[in-house]
């Protein structure tokens, strides 16, 4: 038995050793967390989705549509999906039903809550930066996934944004003070799944911000974001169950592993079904770079 289960933990081990390989030019000071290694890189994720196939069944079973993108992208976007979808313990809603636009459009990318739309440009306001760093950078497309989150309602009077705005305000895991409450509550989603360290060990009000979403949106599975191999391998485990050698190629799969969950956090006295955590709190376009 000792022999099997260590045999077990190292093949988690090895398949969470993969990562992306990428590289980025030094900004100093990480202005946002798709500058931040770490982050982009994906290092901390799960990482499971490795073909194409993989990540059109996760993206299928989300009724995420990605329209101009590459394979890498989608397998990026899917590993980014995947490591939400494990610490909720189940599908988490506010990442369905979104169209992901990828284009070399240079400007600044954006979320249209309206059409649940993801402008996804390659290429920086300037033009630049067009290559492949910036197209499968995890922690950027988290940034952009932070916009429907934060549209999505944690009870029927509040969104996360205004959750964010109020008892969250003043995390910034960048060292970037931004003052807009949008643009900071897709930050923090993005280093929650990306960099949890970040917010973990952070300013009070990033510790704040790590328990609400550890103990009030992520929980279900009973494990903590972590960077930390024993966390991950633990968090792998859970989302595993029984099952062994899980090949997460269909829809099915990610149906048994990820299921439609009504399930709510605790503390959270009025209901948010999955059918509330769709209706948009308002319409706008949340704009960001
Ligand atoms: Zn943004």
């Amino acid at each position: 038995m000792r022999y099997i289960l260590s045999v077990l933990a190292a093949m988690v081990l090895a398949s969470l050793s993969g990562q992306n390989a990428f590289s980025t030019a030094n900004h100093g000071s990480y202005g946002a967390m798709r500058y931040d290694p770490t982050a982009a890189s994906g290092s901390c994720l799960l990482n499971q989705i490795k073909t194409d196939q993989q990540a059109q069944a996760l993206l299928t079973y989300y009724n995420i549509r990605t329209p101009g993108s590459t394979s890498a992208e989608r397998i990026s976007l899917a590993n980014g999906i995947f490591q939400a979808s494990a610490l909720y313990g189940g599908r988490f809603e506010p990442l369905t039903n979104i169209t992901v636009k990828y284009s070399s459009r240079s400007g600044y990318s954006r979320y249209l809550s309206q059409s649940r739309t993801i402008d996804l440009n390659r290429c920086n306001k300037a033009g630049g930066a067009c290559g492949d760093a910036s197209n499968t950078n995890v922690a950027r497309i988290l940034h952009e996934l932070g916009h429907p989150f934060g549209h999505a309602r944690l009870t029927e009077d509040e969104t996360y944004y205004d959750r964010f705005g109020t008892q969250l305000k003043g995390c910034y895991p960048t060292g970037y003070s931004d003052d807009s409450t949008i643009e900071n509550t897709a930050e923090v989603f993005s280093a929650f799944l990306t960099h949890p360290d970040k917010l973990k060990n952070g300013s009070p009000a990033c510790q704040r911000a790590y328990n609400f979403l550890s103990t009030q949106v992520f929980r279900s599975n009973g494990r903590l974001a972590s960077c930390e191999m024993q966390e991950r391998q633990q968090l792998l485990a859970a989302v595993q169950g029984q099952r062994r050698n899980v090949n997460y190629t269909s829809v099915q799969t990610f149906q048994q592993i990820f299921p439609p969950r009504a399930r709510q956090p605790s503390g959270v006295t009025a209901a948010a079904s999955p059918a509330q955590y769709l209706q948009n709190a308002s319409s706008g376009v949340d704009t960001s770079e």
